[in-house]
């Protein structure tokens, strides 16, 4: 049940609303732990801001007087379409499919999809064609699965190699493959470099077929749930779903605009830990993925690594940022995107989306201060000091 107060607006992909409140009856507005990442419909979100704070005891009180009047009025609320969510475990996270006003089989059947990419692109299990690749077999892939590697190695040159598929045998020095962590030698991480070519591996590759060159290993966690997103997405489509949310751990893919028309609402989460987020995007019809070091790391001696690599030094990628959110279309490209500019860090970042466009971009400085492309002006809210970059500038 959703009790809603405001104005409707359009549902373009970054549009914002001019005033909205919405409650849901099981708000994140009782449940504050509840909100991380993920777009949910119908949340007032926790804001550290005072005024946010009196906005919300307020609200809560009207909750409390319309929840009482709606349970006068029975069937008040019989119209809103019913959400069903399919939640699964798969690329090593946990992914929910959320579909509105549909049957809850379209979820499971974009559920299948992705499940079958990552029995195929894990790089641990034993049966996956990525596996075999690993250990220099000529692996063979299905359709989906060839599409997605000649798009990552596409998307490598693209990012003039901050993006990397052949990473793998760095991430495994790491101990980032196993989670027994150590800090490689310099020597030892300049020979795995050398091993880091993702035009080598694409030269290996006839469209179907990959054998990689000796010692070379391929990984595609920095882009399979960006693609998983776009196959499940055509999936819920096709079925003739128009309102879904998909959380592919942390990757947020959005069908539509809300039932009522609106913008969702999406979480970016604070990488600081300090609150559950730190900005609020107004979006529909696009994916929205984040990148930080915050996701998997280790600390040794003071030092923090985080699982994202610098393909040209195997080390960690420090450049500034604790995070990067990209907004766009394509949830193969946002996925590669938000990794490569995490990599490339906000100057080159910024360089790379004034050249390429066709996305949009969050970074999230070290000290907390947030810089947006000037595509989200307008669809983003955020009590963290922020400042926009410009297309010309
Ligand atoms: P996550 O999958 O944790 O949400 P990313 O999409 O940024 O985050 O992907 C990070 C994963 O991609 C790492 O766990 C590793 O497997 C791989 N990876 C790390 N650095 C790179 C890189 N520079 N290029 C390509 N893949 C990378
Ligand atoms: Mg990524």
């Amino acid at each position: 049940m959703h009790i809603r107060i405001g104005f409707a607006y359009t549902s373009n992909c970054l549009k914002k609303p001019a005033f909205f409140i919405e409650l849901a009856h099981t708000s994140p507005l009782l449940e504050p732990g509840r909100f991380t990442f993920s777009g949910i419909d119908g949340i007032i979100y926790e804001n550290p801001q005072k005024e946010v704070n009196e906005v919300r005891k307020k609200a809560l009180k009207i909750t409390y007087f319309l929840a009482a009047l709606a349970l006068c009025v029975t069937g008040l609320c019989a119209c809103a379409p019913k959400s069903e969510t399919a939640s699964f475990f798969a690329m090593n996270t946990l992914m929910d499919i959320t579909v509105y006003g549909a049957d809850i089989q379209a979820a499971y059947d974009a559920q299948s999809i992705v499940n079958s990419l990552d029995r195929e692109l894990s790089a641990t299990s034993e049966s996956s064609a990525v596996y075999a690749a690993n250990t220099g077999e000529a692996a063979r892939f299905t359709e989906n699965g060839a599409e997605l590697l000649s798009r990552a190695f596409d998307l490598c040159k693209e990012t003039g190699g901050a993006l990397d598929i052949t990473v793998r045998p760095v991430m495994e020095a790491w101990g980032f493959t196993t989670d027994e962590y150590r800090v490689p030698g310099e020597s030892e991480l300049a020979e795995l470099v050398k091993k880091v070519d993702f035009s080598a591996a694409a030269e290996s590759f006839d469209g179907a077929l990959l054998t990689l060159p000796e010692g070379m290993k391929i990984d595609l966690g920095a882009v399979a749930k960006g693609y998983a997103a776009d196959r499940a997405v055509e999936s819920l489509r096709a079925a003739g779903v128009e309102h879904a949310v998909l959380n592919l751990g942390g990757n947020v893919a959005l069908v539509g605009a809300n039932t009522k028309g609106e913008p969702w609402k999406v979480g970016v989460k604070d990488p600081f830990g300090k609150s559950s987020y730190v900005a609020v995007l107004s979006v529909a019809d696009c994916n929205v993925v984040t990148s930080g070091g915050y996701e998997r790391y280790f600390e040794e001696n003071g030092m923090t690594y985080w699982h994202i690599i610098d393909p040209e030094t195997g080390m960690p990628a420090r450049t500034g940022l604790a995070a990067v959110t990209i907004v766009g279309e394509s949830g193969v490209e946002c996925d590669a995107f938000s990794t490569a500019l995490f990599v490339m860090g906000e100057e080159k970042g910024l360089e790379f989306w004034r050249q390429i466009g066709g996305f949009e971009a969050l970074f999230i400085r070290d000290d907390g201060t947030i810089v947006i492309t000037e595509g989200l002006q307008g669809s983003f809210e955020s009590s963290s000091d922020w400042e926009v970059a410009h297309r010309e500038g």
